[in-house]
């Protein structure tokens, strides 16, 4: 490692202006170490030692040596971007002038990002878009001439337009298909066969493993940046979703309606079809009737758990679909059907499968270890009811699908422990045996970041008390003159807050109440001295470098609703255990989205900035003192004039303030 990362390393002559950092060295030697040693490690990397190339040069130098394929997880569009655009390249280089042989790597994504050419050629022989979109086919039809692999972020098209061209992965024919040779996404499958390296996102590495690992080639090594949301993606992709809209959709598109021919009337044989039409008619009674129990258990909540079966409606529906299943299963002759409606009936009939197994897990709780609950769906207007279900703890499914599968899995983020502690970390995901190394930021925070405490914040929430939060970020953003990030963690004091907040300050706004989280995000970058607001996904991940943010305000310690219904069950089973769930979960939890949420203001070296809590518990619970630990050390001030004084005088500020 020190002939690329050492003082007269090769890195040198691929970064202009290369430092040597030792800790950079360091790391690389750490992960080389692990890799080798055929051990799990984690690695807490703080910002600017160049935590990517320490990890990427080890893994694919070793693996490239060694005939191995490595997978790389993140959970963010933008390291992706990097990692493809900017690291991967340097490491081609490198690795080339230490005589390495070349190796090959992909981007790997979802597979309805990548186009489905049976899809599109149906769609222009049957002349079935609209006229304005004709321009858009032609840009698709030269992409798919070129006989090269494309993918959604390739082609400027319309989400509407992708819609109807898009891979459904349960129509899709592969080998039997008589596109296939000729398929962008079999040639982007071939490609991740051949490569060396395949990076994706962590929402596509666990629904790879919920499917039993039948979408990406095998790996050997697992190396997750941004480690430190694996245990929440992890949990939501190994679970599932079911909507009473979508089964009702299901069943009206098997029956047809006055408009339109339903899918049954394609089966030969009329005492089949016959049935099918009965089955559903069934399942849209029953079901109707079973969602509104649900719904009205739900009132005016957002979900619950405590759903008994009292009256066997559940089981019923269960046992109705699971004989539709096998009729529809029965069904392999289509008679003269076209083949877009076989296709479609073949769309339907695996749906409707899928439906039925979360219904029945959710209904007789097969999985042991899961917890399941009904919540709204926030995006349906009508309010439709989904039924939810996903493990507690992911540490046995990690145990029993990731580490089993792979010779080495390295966890990488710059917030992993808490007090410098790993084992909240790994314990979450099942880690009984690893190697850890904590390496500290190259930044000097003492010289880039004012910390302002609210000392005097209700501990309980109030009206008076939102009223000062919000004077005390309008005289931050006056002072700071805009680019604010406000992090909440409930949408009604997000929304309360914005609305006193616009009659004080002359900053234009952009909040996740009133837009969706992307959107707001690029109002923000794309405004000038405005104030960015939002809950959860704000938190972490976003990057917002230089002068677009000179202040963080947390208006809240970030700790997770009690009774959203995972955090429910975890807190109750560490209960049942003998545990106490606030220590050893929820304030370990709370603390890392805590110091995420603290990171999102420091990125270089360049950058001076202000973080504010304006949540005194920081200072007045015993567990306070956690949260304020886990922070480097910086210059803390209680009172605003003092924080004036000292931003003021941090190094290379000039602000007048
Ligand atoms: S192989 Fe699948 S994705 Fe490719 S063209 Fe055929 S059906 Fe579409």
């Amino acid at each position: 490692m020190k002939e690329f990362f050492g003082k007269e390393g090769w890195l040198k002559d691929f970064i202009p202006g290369f430092e040597f950092r030792d800790d950079q060295l360091r790391m690389s030697e750490f992960v080389l170490d692990s890799v080798v040693d055929l051990k799990n490690c984690i690695v807490e990397a703080g910002t600017g030692i160049g935590k990517t190339l320490a990890y990427l040069i080890p893994v694919v130098q070793y693996a490239v040596a060694n005939q191995k394929k490595v997978h790389i997880s993140t959970e963010t569009k933008a390291l992706q971007k990097q990692l493809v655009e900017k690291d991967i390249p340097i490491v081609e280089g490198i690795l080339k002038k230490s005589g390495c042989r070349d190796f090959r790597h992909s981007l790997c994504l979802g597979s309805s990002n990548y186009p489905c050419r049976r899809r599109f050629e149906a769609l222009m022989s049957r002349g079935r878009y609209r006229a304005e979109d004709s321009g858009f086919m032609g840009i698709l039809k030269e992409r798919f001439d070129s006989d090269l692999v494309f993918t959604r972020f390739d082609v400027r098209v319309p989400g509407r337009v992708w819609g109807e061209i898009c891979r459904e992965s349960d129509a899709c024919g592969h080998q039997r298909c008589f596109f296939s040779r000729r398929c962008p996404y079999l040639l982007a499958r071939k490609e991740w066969a051949d490569s060396d390296v395949l990076i994706m996102n962590h929402h596509l590495f666990f629904t790879n493993i919920a499917s039993g690992r039948s979408y990406l080639p095998a790996g050997d090594i697992a190396v997750f940046d941004e480690a430190h949301s694996v245990g929440e993606i992890a949990s939501s992709q190994m679970g599932f979703t079911a909507g009473y809209f979508d089964l009702l959709e299901l069943m009206r598109i098997m029956t047809g309606s006055s408009k339109r021919r339903g899918l049954a009337d394609l089966i030969p044989e009329t005492q089949k079809a016959g049935q099918v039409k009965k089955l559903c008619g069934k399942i849209i009674t029953e079901s109707g009737k079973f969602f509104e129990g649900l719904r009205s258990r739900l009132g005016g909540e957002s979900y619950y758990t405590r759903i008994r079966d009292a009256d066997g409606r559940g089981t019923a529906i269960v046992g109705l679909v699971k004989d539709l299943m096998v009729i529809l299963a029965g069904v392999d002759d289509l008679g003269d059907a076209e083949e877009h409606a076989r296709m479609e009936f073949d769309i339907i009939r695996g749906r409707i499968f899928l439906f039925q197994e979360a219904l029945g897990s959710f209904v007789h709780r097969t999985c042991e270890g899961w917890v399941y609950w009904i919540e709204r769906d926030k995006n349906d207007i009508l309010g439709d009811v989904v039924l939810k279900g996903q493990p507690v703890d992911v540490s046995v499914p990690m145990r029993e699908s990731v580490y089993s599968s792979y010779d080495s899995c390295a966890f990488v983020s710059a917030t992993i422990t808490v007090e410098k502690d790993f084992s909240f970390f790994a314990s979450n995901l099942g880690l009984d045996s690893y190697r850890s190394i904590s390496i500290d930021s190259t930044f000097s925070f003492r010289d880039q970041v004012v910390l302002y405490i609210d000392g005097a914040s209700a501990l309980q929430e109030n009206p008076q008390n939102t009223e000062r939060i919000t004077g005390i970020s309008s005289e931050i953003i006056k002072m700071m003159n805009g680019n604010c990030l406000m992090l909440f963690t409930s949408y009604k004091m997000l929304g309360e807050t914005r609305e006193l907040l616009g009659d004080m300050i002359d900053h234009e706004i952009y909040s996740q109440d009133l837009s969706s989280a992307s959107e707001a995000f690029d109002m923000f970058v794309n405004g000038e001295n405005s104030v960015l607001m939002g809950t959860q996904s704000y938190w972490q991940g976003i990057d917002l470098p230089g002068d677009l943010l000179r202040s963080v305000i947390m208006v809240k310690l970030p700790f997770a609703v009690p009774n959203y219904p995972p955090c429910e069950a975890r807190i109750e089973m560490i209960r049942e255990a003998g545990g106490n769930p606030f220590l050893s979960y929820q304030v370990p939890e709370a603390v890392i989205k805590f110091r995420q949420g603290f990171g999102r203001l420091i990125r270089s070296r360049s950058d001076r900035g202000i973080v504010a809590v304006l949540d005194s518990r920081i200072l007045h619970k015993s567990y306070g003192r956690v949260f304020l630990k886990s922070l480097p050390e910086c210059r803390v001030v209680y009172t605003l004039d003092d924080l004036a004084r000292a931003y003021s005088a941090l190094d290379g500020v000039k602000a007048s303030l």
